[in-house]
């Protein structure tokens, strides 16, 4: 068994998907085929869904017009033959039919998770429906059907497995078995998400859950690259890596892989290959518990990072200060990426702010609050990196010019992060490019 998620831009042009298509029937095997929604429509969902929590029904209105122009579009380019046309633009109608539904009702959170769900759901079925053109035998398996998450939004792997194992196993004769990516139930049994960029971790959950050979994550770029091509323009692909460096660059904002994608294969000793639908031949990247030591592989950022800094002259050396601090965070679900400590004062960084007020607020008890916002946090990856002589040297001359707000190194033996104001980003990421791996 194979998993192949096909991402938004895999799917975004009738061609890409024809491709897919294409790609997926020449694989031997049985395969789930985990799809995202078409590129941009998620984004329009999201504002779409915040016009109306917003109370601008026409912004509302205007977004879902023309993203239903391009869907007419789509369909009008996807299909061949005129039977398939009416079909696809029977769907079409469907989901906006159902949208305009949604957005005149009583719009809440639930609603516009609902109106998430859209863009998954819609790319499935018209992916499904051109296979049934080609005459390509599939089946369509919804996620809503066995995919979901707890009421800490975690999911539940074993419950997944439980279910899904028995659906696969009555599909036998099936090759291609089509599901979406992202979309899932939540403990009300309402419909979710497991957050931007989610379908990745579907991927990888439905790979625990079938014990599959292989999770493929098919995308726009051949591979995890050294370093954010977003930012930089000279970078590299690296051929393989580590559960536990992949794990690193994908959560500290590599953002090919959603943060936890790494989990749920690791746990079950899975190989995750990423590779290029624009280009098939590439090699790209595979990642698996087999991997060369002693490399600096990857350098990731992670942007709208806030940095807390308590200091406290006269609790910080006493013992069970720490854990004080921690239950704050805990009581507030807020995670902490990194920490440094010293007599005096400790800092802290946090990705969600959500409850930031409530979190300092209590804070104040322990000492002086200070709150730095707009940082990123800069993630060097490899292999027992932060064991490696000279490495910190290399890593210090190239951010010699930049004003660094904290370090960690040792924690993970796989990884050094550094902590700076973002506005410093493209500036550090390009030193290191040329200090780590000479590229300039
Ligand atoms: P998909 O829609 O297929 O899920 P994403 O846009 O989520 O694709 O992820 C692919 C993008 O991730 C690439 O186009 C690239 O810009 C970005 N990216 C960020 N960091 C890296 C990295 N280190 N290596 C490769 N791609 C990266
Ligand atoms: N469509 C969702 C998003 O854009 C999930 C994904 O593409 O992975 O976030
Ligand atoms: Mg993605």
């Amino acid at each position: 068994m194979l998993v192949m998620k096909f991402g938004g831009t895999s799917v975004g042009k009738p061609e890409r998907m024809k491709k897919i298509a294409k790609l997926v029937t020449e694989t031997p095997g049985q395969k789930v085929v985990v799809l995202s929604a078409l590129s941009g429509t998620t984004n329009t969902l999201v504002a779409i869904g915040e016009h109306l929590l917003g109370n601008r029904a026409e912004a509302a209105e205007a977004e879902i017009d023309s993203l239903e122009k391009h869907y007419q579009n789509f369909v009008e380019e996807l299909y061949q033959t005129e039977n398939f046309k009416a079909i696809g633009r029977e769907i079409v109608s469907r989901f906006f039919v159902f949208m305009r539904l949604l957005a005149a009702g009583q719009f809440d959170d639930k609603s516009y998770r609902e109106l998430l769900a859209q863009g998954e759901l819609i790319s499935t079925e018209m992916f499904y429906q051109y296979l049934q053109e080609q005459k390509i035998n599939a089946r369509l398996l919804p996620a809503l059907h066995f995919m979901s998450i707890d009421e800490n939004e975690e999911p539940e792997l074993e419950k997944i497995a439980g279910r899904l194992r028995p659906l696969i196993a009555s599909l036998q004769h099936i090759d291609i078995i089509i599901t979406q990516g992202y979309i899932c139930r939540n403990h009300r049994n309402e419909i979710d998400n497991l957050k931007r960029g989610g379908s990745d971790y579907t991927a990888s959950l439905i790979g625990a859950a079938l014990q599959a050979e292989e999770i493929q994550i098919w995308t726009d770029i051949d591979g995890m690259h050294n370093n954010d091509p977003r930012v930089v323009n000279k970078t590299v692909p690296v051929s393989e890596l580590t559960f536990d460096e992949a794990s690193e660059l994908a959560y500290f904002g590599a953002k090919i892989l959603h943060p936890s994608t790494i989990v749920p294969a690791q746990k079950y000793n899975i190989p995750v290959r990423l590779k290029n639908t624009m280009d098939e031949k590439a090699p790209g990247t595979l990642i698996s518990n087999k991997g060369t030591s002693g490399a600096c592989k990857a350098v990731a950022a992670k942007d709208g990072i806030t940095a807390i800094n308590i200091k406290s002259s006269r609790m910080l050396m006493a013992y069970g200060f720490l854990r004080k601090v921690f239950e704050v965070f805990e009581r507030y679900k807020t995670p902490i990426d990194m920490i440094s400590t010293s007599e005096v004062a400790v800092s802290l960084t946090i990705d969600n702010t959500r409850y930031l007020n409530e979190i300092t607020g209590e804070l104040k008890k322990f000492g002086s609050i200070e709150v730095d916002t707009d940082q990123t946090i800069v993630c060097i990856v490899g292999q027992r990196i932060s064991g490696q002589k000279g490495i910190l040297e290399r890593v210090f001359k190239a951010l010699h010019d930049i004003p660094v707000r904290m370090v960690s190194a040792g924690g993970s033996a796989n990884n050094i992060s550094i902590l700076i104001p973002s506005s410093f980003k493209k500036q550090a990421l390009l030193a290191l490019n040329e200090q780590l791996f000479g590229l300039i």
